[in-house]
């Protein structure tokens, strides 16, 4: 198995590149965000607690994702490898998915950080707000509480992964394919050979 994290501040472009990744590489997209949506769609219990606070912008507790991420590993064990979107964003996140995936006999064979500034994350979330039908894309104040606990929480969860060398800065700002092709060098420097 060879798994990817698609690190990186909301609007850097992980929802778009995950979908040529997982198509190319043959990976399961597991996207935090996208499971928290479908919940809300469905009116869990689960998503209607969730969603009080992505309305604000906040990260949802460890606890609720990490339990999603867990029954998604269940739910999935003969696939290539995992394209984790949207997670870790806290450094007990990150604890929490080294220690599932050792119990599957795994690990995480590569962090890939795209980086944007935050003026452009704040005109393409706006932009995007036009049609993704996602409220916390339209208000300004709420993207820029969702900057702030990147910055605050989720920036350092690469620090996390610096020590063994995982970490593969990427720049965000440019065409997809060129985006794309920065990506796929990173990972194919890294994948096993077949
Ligand atoms: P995203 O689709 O990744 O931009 O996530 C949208 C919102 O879902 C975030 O602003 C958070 O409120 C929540 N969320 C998604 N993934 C996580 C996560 N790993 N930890 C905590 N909250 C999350």
């Amino acid at each position: 198995m060879f798994n990817i994290i698609l690190f990186g501040p909301p609007g850097s472009g992980k929802g778009t590149q995950s979908e040529k990744l997982i198509a190319k590489y043959n990976l399961k997209h597991l996207s935090t965000g996208d499971l928290l949506r479908s919940e809300i769609a469905a009116a869990t219990p689960l998503g209607i607690e969730a969603k009080k606070m992505m309305d604000q912008g906040q990260l949802v507790p460890d606890e609720v994702v990490v339990g999603m991420i867990s029954s998604a590993l269940d739910a999935n064990p003969q696939v290539a490898g995992f394209l984790f979107d949207g997670f870790p964003r806290t450094t007990a996140q990150a604890e929490a998915l080294d220690k599932l995936l050792k119990l599957k006999g795994t690990s995480i064979g590569i962090v890939l950080a795209l980086e944007v500034g935050e003026e452009e994350i704040v005109s393409r979330l706006l932009n995007r707000g036009l049609t993704s039908g996602r409220s916390d894309d339209t208000n300004e104040t709420i993207i820029r509480n969702r900057i702030t606990e990147y910055k605050n929480k989720t920036s350092i969860v690469a620090n996390y992964y610096t020590a063994t060398d995982k970490v593969k800065h990427i720049k965000g700002e440019g065409s997809l394919d060129e985006i794309f092709s920065a990506l796929c060098k990173e990972i194919e420097a890294k994948m096993p050979q077949k």
